[in-house]
């Protein structure tokens, strides 16, 4: 089947707004990216058709609402192949998926012990690290990274010890755009006897993911970097660890029975949901799923692949031109400088013609601080980004070039 790009924009009607009377060209989806209509009428469709606190009521659209809402449960569980459903918990984000594990799983951890990390991981895969540090002496070890964006596997394996109690690496970098082999890293964990967390923001949004095959025992994902609503996200536990480890937050829906004397703890996965969940925008998230099905992941990928090779092919005849990852196989984010200006005025001067870009550290300043840089020009596509956008984007280059360099 045909990859017809144009249809799937309709979708999206973000996509004909103009910035300083150009046409936007949107390529910031590594940070989020746009939502089609079908997933906004399904957000619209639970406010006005049923919206009813989930899990508690008898009555009926109670029940819709928390059918639905399991139901995306269900769909999430098939569409990451995970063994069963009560491995999926609901979270804000990829951020309280991995602050979870680090709250609730490193309460096994002692002085001493420690944890394995990556040079390209995003704060929101140290800081929760170090926050469990500042109450107990956990080490960090640091896997570098190579010039072209790539980690070293033998510097991985010398960084265990009789200490590592975790590792936790990111699948696809947001910055570089490197996909790790993260199947190896989980392999090599396992026979060291250590579980594995892995932060897979930007790895569902563009490839298959099976939970099974891949045996991470964690796995943290957000919704709205996959087309979905804001403020979902999900982790993905392994049922025997979700069993051992202790609720991270307390409150309504995460218990079985509460008493002054004593509270016991909900069934899994409710036992890790405290609170009303974000029951509308989850909902909506099953839609989302169905969205991506329908074009199917591998088309998308390959449908980014196109434009990434290409927009770097051309990038590079640029003189002063400097990408940052450029390790094999890696996803469709572009990370730049050109020459020593300063990535801010890069990306005023891309938005000044229509063009988004992220510009920054990108929540990654220990991988800046390895590469030497303070920040750098991010493009990244989706799956609604066209030729012609890439080309935009590369004539806008250069009519900024002489500006810059
Ligand atoms: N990890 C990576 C690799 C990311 O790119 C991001 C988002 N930039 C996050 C974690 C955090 O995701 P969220 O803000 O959705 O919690």
């Amino acid at each position: 089947m045909r990859y017809d790009v144009e249809a799937l924009r309709r979708d999206f009607p973000i996509l004909d707004r103009t910035v300083y009377g150009k046409p936007l060209v949107y390529l910031d989806n590594t940070a989020t990216s746009q939502t089609p209509r079908v997933v906004v009428e399904a957000i619209e469709n639970m406010y006005f058709n049923h919206k009813a606190n989930v899990h508690r009521g008898v009555f009926s659209i109670s029940q819709e609402a928390t059918d639905m809402m399991e139901a995306t449960r269900g769909k999430v569980c098939s569409y990451i192949n995970a063994a069963s459903p009560s491995e999926i918990i609901f979270t804000r984000g990829t951020t309280e998926g991995i602050n979870l594990v680090a709250s609730s799983f490193g309460s096994f951890m002692e002085n001493g012990d420690e944890i394995i990390l990556t040079a390209m991981e995003h704060h929101a895969n140290i800081v929760p690290w170090q926050l469990l540090g500042s109450r107990k002496r956990i080490g960090l070890r640091v896997v570098p990274v190579r010039p072209d964006g790539s980690l070293d596997l033998d510097q991985y394996r010398n960084l265990f010890s009789e200490r590592t109690r975790l590792v936790a690496v990111c699948h696809v970098s947001n910055v570089l755009g490197t996909v790790n082999p993260i199947q190896e890293m989980v392999d090599y964990a396992h026979s060291m006897g250590v579980p594995v967390l892995v932060d897979g923001a930007q790895a569902v949004p563009h490839m298959t993911i099976d939970m099974q095959a891949l045996d991470a025992d964690f796995y943290a994902f957000s919704s709205h970097k996959m087309y979905g609503p804001a403020g979902v996200g999900i982790l993905y536990g392994k049922e025997r660890w979700l069993e051992k480890m202790p609720p991270y937050q307390g409150g309504g829906e995460m218990i079985s029975h509460v008493s002054f004397k004593k509270t016991t703890y909900a069934e899994l996965p409710f036992k890790f949901e405290a609170g009303t969940p974000d029951f509308v925008d989850i909902a909506a998230f099953s839609a989302c799923l169905d969205y991506i099905s329908a074009i199917g992941i591998d088309a998308i990928e390959a449908h980014e692949r196109e434009l990434l090779e290409w927009t770097t092919a051309e990038m590079e005849k640029i003189p002063g031109m400097r990408i940052f990852g450029t390790a094999p196989g890696k996803c469709a984010v572009i990370s730049f400088l050109m020459g020593d200006a300063h990535h801010y005025d890069t990306g005023m001067l891309l938005d000044k013609l229509g063009i988004a870009v992220r510009t920054g550290h990108h929540c990654a300043q220990p991988l800046m601080e390895a590469l030497g840089i303070e920040g750098t020009v991010r493009a990244s596509f989706g799956l609604y980004n066209t030729k012609a956008e890439a080309e935009a984007f590369i004539a806008a280059l250069h009519r900024i070039a002489p500006m810059l360099m």
